[in-house]
């Protein structure tokens, strides 16, 4: 029903108003974006807000007219704004925190994250999934991407954060979105590879980056295409996106991009390192992890191709013994 999402937007759109306008109220907060190097303007593009610590905030500030207006209630349950506790009273799902609006590749505002000014857990919270947001379908940012000037889409970067993006972005990498709290899908793979013929993950540093990588890659298979290229950027195990660039600049960061490793480099880095590929079983395994996952390519032959030679390689075997190998998987 077109009719009834449009009016979610209008509640959405208002509601990042209310947070936006909140901000200027709240030194706290705004001292917070200030010591992460989060400029006024970046603030407003963003229209980065904050939640108050008030049970009741958002609440109060869309549903004044609550009595008269349940749909806008129930609209508010739905897309998870508010709760109602076990007494019928509603109360604001983000409280105390910066808000992020969460945008779809149209604009809209279909959810939002918020972060604590501090240490305390959890750190983020995010929307939960609604009838207008569906994680595994959208990526921060793409609105603004899908705008840039072609020169600047050779390539998208995919980081783990929306404050990876905002930072980027700042600094003058503006091709960067976000995946929301999932792994990369596919059905997100494809909707890049309309905008751009190159996509390039760039995780955090740390160890939960790198597996997040690993778990990219494998869920990226099934995306591969032979006119297309994925490809894996590494930072030290210290930073992420946001704290490289703030560290040094765009020119710093784009280094990095530039050692990023191909897709199927990085396949064969990953082997190397998780199996002793001296020994006959440690061949044995590696070709048969090998396999499993390159089976899964199914509208990729050159690339597929060019993955069994350097497979070939790497265990010392001959082209025709993996061939058989994936033969026999499929
Ligand atoms: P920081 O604000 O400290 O720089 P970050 O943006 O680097 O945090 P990470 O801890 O690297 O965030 O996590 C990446 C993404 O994962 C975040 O953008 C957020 O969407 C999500 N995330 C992190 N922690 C949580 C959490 N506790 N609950 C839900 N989502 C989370
Ligand atoms: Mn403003
Ligand atoms: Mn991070
Ligand atoms: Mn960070």
């Amino acid at each position: 029903n077109p009719e009834k999402t449009l009016d979610t937007f209008e509640l959405t759109k208002a509601a990042a108003g209310f947070y936006h306008q909140e901000l200027f109220k709240h030194p706290e907060a705004r001292q917070y974006l200030q010591n992460r190097g989060i400029t006024q303007e970046t603030i407003e593009k963003y229209q980065i807000g904050f939640a108050p610590n008030n049970w009741d905030f958002i609440f109060k500030s869309l549903c004044a007219d609550s009595r008269q207006n349940p749909d806008k209630v129930s609209k508010l349950l739905d897309i998870g704004l508010i709760k109602e506790n076990e007494s019928g009273r509603y109360y604001d799902m983000f409280r105390n925190r910066v808000i992020i609006p969460i945008r779809d590749k149209k604009g809209n505002v279909i959810a939002f994250g918020g972060r604590v000014l501090d240490n305390s857990k959890p750190k983020y919270i995010n929307s939960k999934e609604s009838e207008i947001y569906k994680k595994g379908y959208e990526l921060f940012n793409l609105d603004y991407v899908r705008k840039l000037p072609k020169e600047e889409l050779n390539c998208i970067i995919i980081t783990e954060g929306y404050m990876d993006v905002i930072a980027l972005d700042q600094y003058g990498v503006h091709n960067a979105v976000a995946s929301l709290g999932t792994a990369t899908t596919p059905m997100q793979l494809s909707l890049l590879f309309k905008q751009t013929d190159k996509i390039v993950f760039c995780y955090d540093g740390d160890d939960a980056g790198r597996h997040a990588a690993w778990r990219a890659f494998g869920l990226t298979l099934s995306a591969v295409r032979d006119d297309k290229v994925l490809s894996f950027c590494f930072l030290p195990k210290e930073h992420d996106p946001d704290s490289l660039v703030r560290a040094q600049g765009a020119a710093g960061f784009r280094k990095y991009l530039e050692n990023s490793l191909f897709f199927k480099d990085y396949l064969m880095s990953e082997l190397s390192h998780r199996y002793d590929l001296g020994s006959d079983e440690g061949q044995i395994k590696a070709v048969d992890e090998f396999c499993s996952l390159v089976k899964r390519i199914t509208d990729a032959p050159i690339m597929l191709q060019s993955l069994i030679v350097a497979m070939a390689k790497l265990v010392g075997w001959e082209e025709r013994r993996i061939e058989i190998c994936l033969q026999n998987k499929q």
